[in-house]
């Protein structure tokens, strides 16, 4: 009997970060990728602001696997960048201002600390516009942090993609799935395996949707070249304009721009400032988040895989995600338990 043949290796559905970062993964490994796309009102990483921090900063611990995310996703974001020809990826430091004396001492203990030490400095920063915000217990810096352009990403991403006639703007609805022998066709595409990167939109146990909101601000005469973080992040993105976020909600997720996220976070930003700032704008998205906050990936049927539950940090964990998953369908490398599907099945 002759083996099945299929149009692609890999049909992926979404075009978020997920499903992006994704392809070009399965493309650099030579697989053949059609992504089919319909962007929904609500889909996050229309509105991340692309921040990268290995440091769970309410706690002063890295994040899940901090070293090993961040040296992944810098290779993958440099390599993209030359792939593109253009730049997405800024290096960068945050200075975290301490709101209370308690949190300077705490700080000040925890670069003791050998696992955290590496990410962490007290004051040192060469930031002049930093001196001009209001410090009364000092600030601490994280080093090794960044922000992608995530929109700039997708945009390109997408751009090529279609052109390329790898890329299709539709939704797929279950009907859309046809079997076939060794494999699935979707609208006239076929592959031994489809991945879904449907990111808040998939009911896939284990998800949890959680609306966040931000603000793109316009601060008159602060040239911050580092991101600052008390309270709320303030992410500077030039020409004296920054990105100020987010807030987490648990209810009512779809329900866009709320008049009280709005409340929340320009007061947390006139104690930030204490200056004036003109909001430029103001965005709502869904996060996909997992239960227990690991990205959810690996094989969920014979032709089926997902890819889903980047939560709050897409950016640090996509492209080692991606490399895994990659690993699993293509090498058969065994899946990490924690990211493993079945300990939500
Ligand atoms: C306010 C806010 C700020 C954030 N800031 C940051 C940050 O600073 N740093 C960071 O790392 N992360 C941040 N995040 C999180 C980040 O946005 C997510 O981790 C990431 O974007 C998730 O990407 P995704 O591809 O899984 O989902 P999405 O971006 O939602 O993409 C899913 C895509 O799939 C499409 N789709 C779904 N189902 C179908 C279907 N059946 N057919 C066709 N298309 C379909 C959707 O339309 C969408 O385009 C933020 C999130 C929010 C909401």
């Amino acid at each position: 009997m002759s083996a099945p043949s299929f149009t692609h290796d890999v049909l992926i559905i979404g075009q978020g970060l997920a499903g992006a970062v994704l392809s070009e993964t399965l493309a650099l490994q030579g697989k053949r990728v059609c992504v089919f796309d319909r962007p929904q009102a609500g889909r996050s990483s229309a509105v991340a602001a692309g921040m990268v921090n290995p440091i769970v900063l309410r706690r002063t611990i890295p994040s899940w696997r901090a070293s090993e995310m961040l040296a992944i996703a810098g290779a993958f974001y440099r390599e993209l960048e030359m792939r593109y020809d253009t730049t997405f990826w800024h290096p960068l430091t945050l200075a975290a201002i301490f709101p209370t004396a308690q949190e300077a001492g705490i700080w000040q203990l925890r670069t003791k600390d050998p696992e955290i030490a590496p990410f962490l400095e007290r004051e040192s920063t060469a930031d002049v516009a930093l001196e001009s915000l209001p410090r009364p217990y000092g600030h601490g810096v994280v080093k090794r942090c960044g922000w992608l352009d995530v929109q700039g990403f997708l945009d390109q991403h997408r751009a090529r993609w279609s052109k390329a006639g790898d890329l299709v703007e539709t939704s797929v609805a279950p009907s859309d799935h046809i079997p076939v022998p060794g494999g699935v066709r979707i609208h006239e595409r076929s592959a031994p395996v489809v991945v879904y990167c449907e990111g808040p939109f998939s009911a896939y146990p284990g998800l949890v949707p959680v609306r966040g909101e931000g603000l793109t601000v316009r601060v008159p005469g602060l040239d911050l070249q580092c991101a600052v973080h008390r309270g709320v992040f303030l992410l500077p993105i030039g020409d004296q304009t920054y990105r100020v976020g987010a807030t987490f909600a648990w209810d009512d997720v779809w329900s866009g721009p709320t008049t009280e996220a709005r409340h929340y976070l320009t007061d947390r930003l006139e104690r930030l400032l204490e200056r004036p700032f003109e909001v430029v704008d103001h965005w709502a998205g869904v996060r996909p988040t997992s239960r227990d906050r690991r990205p959810i990936i690996g094989r969920i049927g014979a032709y089926e895989a997902v890819f889903n539950g980047l939560g709050s940090r897409g950016v640090l964990l996509a492209p080692w995600s991606a490399q895994h998953l990659t690993d699993h369908l293509f090498k058969a490398a065994p899946l990490d338990a924690e990211v493993d599907p079945v300990r939500f099945a």
